[in-house]
């Protein structure tokens, strides 16, 4: 165990969420050294937000299994809003209150002095889970992080595809109905409005409150506003059949949203990770099967859908895994 650093340099991961801050240290093969969580405490604003994420960091440098700063090569950071990754600017963040054209990458940079590198949340977890996770070897993937909204990272030849503004991946926003419900964008229709978790809840309780026959309730110390993803889960497994049928909807909408990506991208493999996915088979057997009945056939053929496997910590792995690849691939 000791000196298990020694050959080569550590990496900080951090991942910035709108309740939780983690930070790691790992070597480059994400064995991982030391960490801290601590609550976002994203009510209190940027300023107060950012003296945390430096707090964190600086927690994990002291743990003594990182033995000189000389022994840290750079800090990813994964954060919740949108990223413009060349100017390491957060420019807008729904889940971080206050956060609009926030320089995040120079403000670490100037504490720390180390390479700093800065990407959305669900992008680096796409990247950690390519480098160190399910996706290891596949060039072509893509990941859905499937919790409260839906977000994605698209990797496409081996590097995650940002378009022009470094704001590519937003897939939760592609519109899958023009006269659907609105979304929390602001839009009508958007995918995440019908197979996220929140989807899922408020389906939930709209059945609920129209009195069907239900335990979902029961699981939610019987109180409607207790009532989310995990609750209709947990009363799925055991037998409850509204609770059933409503995952295997939610399903159907993911598989719809898989269609159009499978379409478009002609994907190796696509990684449902995210809270919601510990829904597992329930919910990824009839979204297979949506695709199978409707993508393109060659597309449809080609691609796995499979279970993300980094859990909670595919956004401070992702976050390892942005400043090796930005190591190994300077210009990027
Ligand atoms: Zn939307």
């Amino acid at each position: 165990m000791k000196s298990s650093n020694k050959q080569g340099q550590l990496i900080l991961g951090v991942d910035l969420g709108g309740s939780k801050i983690s930070a790691i240290a790992a070597d480059a093969k994400a064995n991982i050294k030391a960490r801290d969580d601590r609550d976002t405490c994203a009510e209190q604003g940027p300023e107060e937000v950012i003296a945390r994420v430096i707090q964190s960091i600086k927690q994990v440098m002291a743990s003594p299994r990182v033995t000189s700063p000389a022994d840290i090569a750079g800090i990813g950071i994964g954060a919740a809003g949108v990223c413009e990754a060349a100017s390491g600017v957060i420019t807008a963040a729904p889940n971080l209150p206050g956060w609009v054209n926030v320089p995040l990458r120079d403000i670490i940079q100037r504490e720390f002095g180390f390479p700093i590198y800065l990407d959305n949340d669900t992008n680096v977890a796409a990247l950690g889970e390519h480098c160190f996770g399910a996706g290891v070897g596949i060039d072509n993937l893509i990941y859905v992080g499937l919790g409260t909204g839906i977000g994605g990272g698209i990797i496409v030849n081996g590097q995650l595809y940002h378009g022009i503004s470094g704001a590519a991946g937003e897939i939760g926003h592609m519109i899958i109905d023009v006269q659907g419900p609105r979304c929390k964008c602001g839009n009508i229709g958007c995918w995440e409005a019908f197979a996220s978790g929140t989807a899922l809840t408020a389906a939930a309780v709209r059945q609920i409150e129209a009195g069907a026959q239900t335990t979902i309730l029961s699981f939610a110390d019987g109180d409607l506003n207790k009532v989310s993803a995990e609750t209709v889960f947990l009363a799925a497994e055991q037998g409850d059949r509204l609770a059933s049928d409503l995952i295997r909807l939610t399903g159907y909408y993911l598989g719809v949203g898989l269609v159009n990506l499978v379409n478009i991208f002609n994907p190796e493999l696509i990684l449902i990770g995210g809270g919601v996915s510990q829904m597992g088979q329930l919910l990824l057997a009839p979204a297979a099967e949506v695709v199978k009945e409707r993508a393109f056939e060659l597309p449809a053929r080609a691609v796995r859908i499979e279970l993300a496997r980094l859990g909670t910590d595919a956004g401070v792995l992702g976050a390892v895994a942005l400043v090796l690849e930005k190591m190994s691939r300077p210009s990027s």
